[in-house]
């Protein structure tokens, strides 16, 4: 399989998903604008009488909670199917794992996912900057193990349920 295509092209179900996010956040920003105002107009009015602006908002909530769950059930849908798109060769099991995302099955979720890397701090970078110290890297030069991510160790992380899939210790 010969890829011609560049990496920055997001393929279509990837472009609906994040569609799908953008206009989730800009539901919940006008969401939390409604209410805030419900809130000051229900403060200004006196509490006997109904503000006419209420209904008017209740409806738009509503309607905006029905768009919400809407997009909640499409983005579930694109995410089952674009795991049953995906080539099964680009899929790797588990252990084959390294230092870089790649596609593996999650066993959380059952999702077809690329995992999400996070670096993180151990002994080993601890130690290397031991041994930066020791061979005369002072002067700041025995914290670069703590900078650059080459002496960290790396986690996979599942983007659809957070489970952590796999650690991968750097020596
Ligand atoms: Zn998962």
């Amino acid at each position: 399989m010969s890829d011609t295509g560049g990496e920055s092209e997001l393929d279509p179900a990837s472009k609906a998903l994040w569609l799908i996010a953008f206009r989730r956040q800009h539901l919940q920003h006008r969401n939390n604008l409604l209410v805030k105002a419900r809130d000051i107009s229900l403060r200004a009015q006196p509490s006997d009488t109904a503000p006419p602006q209420d209904n008017i908002n209740v409806e738009e909530l509503e309607a905006i909670q029905a768009e919400l769950e809407e997009l909640s059930k499409r983005e579930d849908m694109l995410r089952r199917s674009g795991s049953l798109q995906k080539d099964p060769q680009d899929v790797i099991p588990q252990d084959k794992l390294r230092r870089d995302s790649d596609w593996v099955k999650c066993d959380s979720c059952s999702l077809v996912v690329q995992t999400v890397v996070r670096h993180r701090v151990t002994n080993t970078t601890w130690f290397m900057c031991g041994i930066f110290s020791a061979v005369g890297c002072l002067f700041g030069c025995c914290l670069l193990p703590f900078l650059l991510n080459y002496f960290k160790d790396v986690s996979h992380y599942c983007p659809n349920c957070k489970a952590k899939i796999r650690n991968v210790p750097r020596f």
